[in-house]
C-alpha cells in the first residue's frame, strides 16, 4: 500500500524552487550504475536531481538488496541524517547519466534556515523519510534472538530512543535468521545477535559498541573549541541547544544514552503548553533534536561524561568522557537531570530490564499486554504511567507508601485514576523482595503493610518503579561547582571566588546549570525548557568576553 504521506515525503520541486537552491550547492555528474551514496557509509549530503533517474535500494547486513523507489528530475535524495552528515541508510544508484546538485550538510542547513518556505518542505520530507525507514525497519541493524528478553528490550529501547531503524528477525519464522543462529550457535548470554548494515555481527553488544558500529560515535574534532558544550540531551539540554544554535553559537550536545532524557520516557505529556491533546515525550523531544541540528548543533550520543576540568589550563573548560574522549568549550551547560531512585528491594538488580522497569513506553506496554502489573510510586509520572498502562494491561496495582495520592499527585491524574476501573490503589504498602522462576524471569513480588507489618505475595511478571530521582552530578566532583546537600547544582549565588554569577550560572565562571539538575528548579518539562531558553543570553555574554 502506498504510504498516505508519500507526496510530502517525495515532493517534486518546481523550476523556481530548483533555481533557489543554486547558491547552496555544486553540480555533480554520475555515470550509469554509479552510487551517489551507499548504505552504512557517510554520505556527501543531499542530492537534488537535475537530469536522469536514481533508484533507491534497501540493503541489509545479510546481503538482501531490494529497489524501493525511483526518483527523477526535481526530486531530492537524503533523509534527516544528512543534516548532520550521518551515514546513509539506503543505496542510491544512477539508472543512466545523472546530473545532480549536491548540498553538503552545512549548505543544506544554510538553505533550510535562509529559505523558510522551501526549507519547511525539505525538512518535512527528510523527517517523513526517517519515519518511513523506522516503520519498515530499513537501513538499520537486524536483531536476532528471543523477542521478550531483557537484552533485546535494552537494545531495541536504545535504537528506538535514538530514532534509528532496526528490524527483529525471529529464527523460528525467518530462514536467514535460523541459518545465522545455526552457523554461530550463540550461547544464551550472547543473544541477541546484531547484524550491522556493513555485515558485522555483534553478540549482545553494549550500547557503546553498537553505537560505534553504527557510526554514532564518529569522533568530533578534539581540537575544536565550542562556544557551548551541553551535557545532557533532555528537554533542558535540547532547549539550550536550539536557542544557542539559532543565535549563532557553536554548540555540541553530549548524552550518555539518547536524546529526550526522562521526558523521552514519558508516555503522554498532557500539561505541556500548546498540546491540548497531549504529546509523547519522544515525539516532543525528537522535534527538538532535529531542530537543534538544523541550526548546526553537533550531537555526540552516547557519550557518558565522567569529569569536568574547570582549571582552564589552556583557557577552556575540558569535558572528559568515559571512553577517553574529550571536548573543549568556552562554556559548559550542566543539563544532566536526575536518575531513577532504586528502592531497597531484595533481588531488584537481578530483574532490572527483565520485569523491573523504570519507565513505561510502548515497548514495555507490549511486553505486559493483558497481564497484571504492579506500579510503585505516587507522583505525577507514576500516575501518567498507570493511566497509560491501564489501556494495555489487564490490571495495574498502584502501590504507594502514603495513605493517599493527594499530597503527591496533580488532581486531574488522581481523578483519572479513580475513574479507571482496572487501576487498583494499594495505600500504605511497600515491596520488600522479588521472586523469579527457574529461568530467572520475575514472577512475584512480596510486599508489607506499613501499619501492621502484615506480609503478602502478589503474582506478577512486571513491576514498574516510579519513586523519584537523584541528581546526576557525580561527574562534577572536585571541579569547584558548588552543590546543595542533596547534590543539586547551586546557581546564581555569589561567592568570594565568583561574586556576581548570572542567574543560572554556578559557582564556577562559565559553568551553567538548567533543568532538573539545578537546585530549586521546577521538576517539570516546561520549566526545563524555559531554563534552556533563559540561559542563552548569559552564554552569549560570557562567550563575547572569553
Ligand atoms: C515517566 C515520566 C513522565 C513524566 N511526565 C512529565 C509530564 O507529563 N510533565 C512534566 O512537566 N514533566 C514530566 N516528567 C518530568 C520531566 O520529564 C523532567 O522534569 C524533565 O525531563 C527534566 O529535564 P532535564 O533535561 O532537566 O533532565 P532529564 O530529562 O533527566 O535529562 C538529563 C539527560 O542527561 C543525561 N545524562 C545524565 N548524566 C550524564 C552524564 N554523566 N553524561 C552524559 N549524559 C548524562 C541523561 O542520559 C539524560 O538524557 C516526567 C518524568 C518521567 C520519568
Amino acid at each position: 500500500m502506498v504510504h498516505p504521506r508519500m507526496g510530502d515525503a517525495f515532493p517534486i520541486l518546481s523550476t523556481h524552487d530548483i533555481e533557489r537552491t543554486a547558491a547552496f550547492g555544486s553540480l555533480r555528474n554520475y555515470a550509469k550504475d554509479s552510487r551517489l551514496f551507499q548504505s552504512g557509509q557517510t554520505g556527501d549530503g543531499l542530492f537534488l536531481i537535475l537530469a536522469g533517474h536514481v533508484t533507491l535500494c534497501q540493503r541489509d547486513g545479510l546481503g538482501h538488496h531490494e529497489p524501493m523507489y525511483e526518483a527523477g528530475p526535481g526530486q531530492f535524495l537524503g533523509e534527516i541524517g544528512q543534516l548532520s552528515g550521518n551515514r546513509a541508510l539506503v543505496d542510491a544508484i544512477a539508472q543512466g547519466e545523472v546530473q545532480a546538485r549536491l548540498l553538503t550538510p552545512g549548505c543544506l542547513r544554510e538553505l533550510v534556515v535562509a529559505d523558510a518556505s522551501l526549507g519547511e518542505r525539505i525538512m518535512r520530507a527528510l523527517i517523513l523519510r526517517r519515519v518511513m525507514l523506522i516503520e519498515r525497519g530499513i537501513g538499520g541493524p537486524l536483531l536476532i534472538g528471543p523477542g521478550g528478553s531483557g537484552d533485546m528490550t535494552r537494545i531495541r529501547g536504545f535504537l528506538t530512543r535514538n530514532t534509528l531503524p532496526h528490524r527483529v528477525l525471529d529464527p523460528a519464522t525467518d530462514a536467514r535468521a535460523k541459518s545465522l543462529m545455526e552457523s554461530h550457535s550463540p550461547a544464551a548470554d550472547e543473544l541477541p545477535l546484531v547484524v550491522c548494515p556493513d555485515g558485522t555481527i555483534l553478540c549482545n553488544p553494549s550500547e557503546n559498541a553498537l553505537a560505534m558500529h553504527l557510526g554514532m560515535l564518529d569522533l568530533p574534532d578534539e581540537d575544536k573549541v565550542y562556544d557551548v558544550a551541553i551535557v545532557g540531551a533532555g528537554p533542558a539540554g535540547l532547549a539550550t541547544a536550539v536557542y544557542a544554535g539559532s543565535e549563532g553559537l557553536s554548540v555540541i550536545v553530549l548524552d550518555a544514552r539518547s536524546f529526550g532524557g526522562q521526558a523521552g520516557a514519558s508516555a503522554r505529556i498532557e500539561n505541556y503548553f500548546g498540546f491540548p491533546t497531549g504529546i509523547t515525550g519522544q515525539a516532543l523531544t525528537a522535534r527538538a533534536f532535529v531542530q537543534a541540528q538544523k541550526f548546526g548543533v553537533k550531537m555526540r550520543i552516547p557519550m557518558r561524561i565522567k569529569q569536568l576540568d574547570c582549571s582552564r589550563k589552556e583557557g577552556d573548560l575540558l569535558i572528559l568522557g568515559e571512553e577517553g574522549t574529550q571536548v573543549r568549550a568556552k562554556t559548559v551547560v550542566v543539563a544532566t537531570g536526575a536518575r531513577y531512585r532504586r528502592p531497597s528491594i531484595d533481588a531488584l538488580s537481578a530483574f532490572e530490564g527483565r520485569g523491573v522497569w523504570y519507565w513505561a513506553s510502548p515497548i514495555e506496554a507490549k511486553i505486559c499486554a493483558d497481564q497484571e502489573v504492579i506500579l510503585v510510586g505516587g507522583g505525577n509520572s507514576a500516575g501518567q504511567a498507570a493511566v497509560y498502562l491501564s489501556a494495555h494491561v489487564a490490571k495495574v496495582r498502584m502501590m504507594i507508601r502514603r495513605e493517599s495520592l493527594v499530597a503527591t499527585m496533580s488532581k486531574y491524574l488522581i481523578d483519572r485514576i479513580a475513574a479507571t476501573p482496572n487501576i487498583e490503589l494499594i495505600p500504605n504498602g511497600e515491596i520488600f523482595s522479588l521472586e523469579g522462576d527457574a529461568e530467572g524471569r520475575l514472577n512475584a513480588a512480596r510486599w508489607r503493610e506499613r501499619g501492621t507489618g502484615a506480609e503478602h505475595r502478589l503474582a506478577t511478571g512486571n513491576v514498574f518503579l516510579f519513586v523519584g530521582a537523584d541528581p546526576e552530578t557525580d561527574w562534577l566532583a572536585d571541579c569547584g561547582v558548588i552543590l546543595d546537600k542533596s547534590g543539586f547544582v547551586v546557581t546564581g549565588v555569589g561567592s568570594d571566588a565568583h561574586p556576581a554569577p548570572a542567574l543560572l550560572e554556578s559557582s564556577v565562571p562559565g559553568v551553567f546549570a538548567v533543568g532538573d539538575v539545578r537546585c530549586g528548579s521546577v521538576k517539570r518539562i516546561g520549566g526545563a525548557i524555559g531554563e534552556g531558553a533563559q540561559v542563552v543570553p548569559a552564554l552569549h555574554a560570557f562567550v563575547a568576553v572569553a
